[in-house]
């Protein structure tokens, strides 16, 4: 399912320019606009679900390929062995902004805990 008034839909159609940095069957990532790490990149599903959950819900295997997809980024970005997070806000109380689910990877520097 597309949502023709996502954002994030119109990346995976190529609406809305993005730097894309790994395509998979199910998944787009690019890099954050407004990037909070020295890699900072975007894990969406092409189909539209609001978040993780409805996502879950929705698809069991979803999350599992997007994870898998995550874990390359953050090898391709050379990330792993000084460690990335990946985040899924969720809800606008935790700073959810788009209602696309994406998972943010982090990387590239100290990462405090807990986040802000
Ligand atoms: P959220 O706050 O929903 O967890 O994350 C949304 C993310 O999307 C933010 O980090 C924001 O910088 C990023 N973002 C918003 N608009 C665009 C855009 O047009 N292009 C890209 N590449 N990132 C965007």
């Amino acid at each position: 399912m597309v949502d023709p008034d996502c954002l994030f839909c119109k990346i995976v159609k190529g609406e809305v320019p993005a730097e894309i940095v790994r395509e998979g069957e199910r998944t787009v990532a690019f890099r954050d606009i407004n990037p909070q790490a020295p890699t900072h990149v975007l894990v969406i599903p092409r189909e539209h679900h609001a978040d993780a959950a409805t996502a879950a819900a929705a698809d069991t295997g979803l999350l599992d390929a997007l994870v898998r997809e995550a874990h390359e980024v953050a090898r391709a970005e050379g990330v792993v062995d000084s460690g990335y997070r990946l985040v899924f806000n969720t809800g606008t109380g935790a700073g959810q902004t788009v209602f696309h689910l994406h998972g943010h990877v982090l990387g590239g520097r100290g990462l405090n805990w807990p986040p802000g």
